[in-house]
């Protein structure tokens, strides 16, 4: 991943930890175009294309904790909390349900994009991402 990432990164799963006792994992971070051309060939309908893929940025993850992964992630406190205040540590969820019909992307409450500080904040309280 990006190096602007990792300090703040660890900073949110440090905070998952403290308030919820669950350990955030990381699924997926940065792709090259190969990678991103081998997901997309498999499935087309999930994966972005190759070159549109924020994962190719290397500030996109995808994370998870113990038993929620995906779309049950929301349903863990961890999700909840990184739902509320990833912001706080530089991040967005970046594709949220109520935007679908502008992004095209299905709702990923597990993708979160670093935009870093003071942006995350001002994009979560205008509720620009939502
Ligand atoms: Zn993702």
């Amino acid at each position: 991943m990006d190096e602007s990432v990792v300090d703040n990164y660890a900073k949110l799963s440090a905070e998952v930890k403290k308030h919820t006792g669950d350990h955030l994992f990381v699924m997926s971070h940065y792709r090259n175009d190969q990678v991103q051309k081998a997901l997309y060939e498999q499935d087309k309908k999930t994966a972005a294309l190759p070159g549109a893929s924020e994962h190719q940025t290397g500030l996109a993850l995808n994370v998870y904790v113990s038993h929620y992964a995906g779309t049950g992630f929301l349903k863990s406190s961890a999700g909840q909390f990184v739902d509320k205040s990833c912001w706080k540590y530089g991040f967005i969820i970046r594709y949220p349900l109520v935007k679908k019909h502008i992004t095209g992307i299905r709702f990923e409450p597990w993708h979160i994009r670093y935009v870093g500080l003071p942006h995350s904040e001002i994009i979560y309280k205008k509720g620009l991402n939502t």
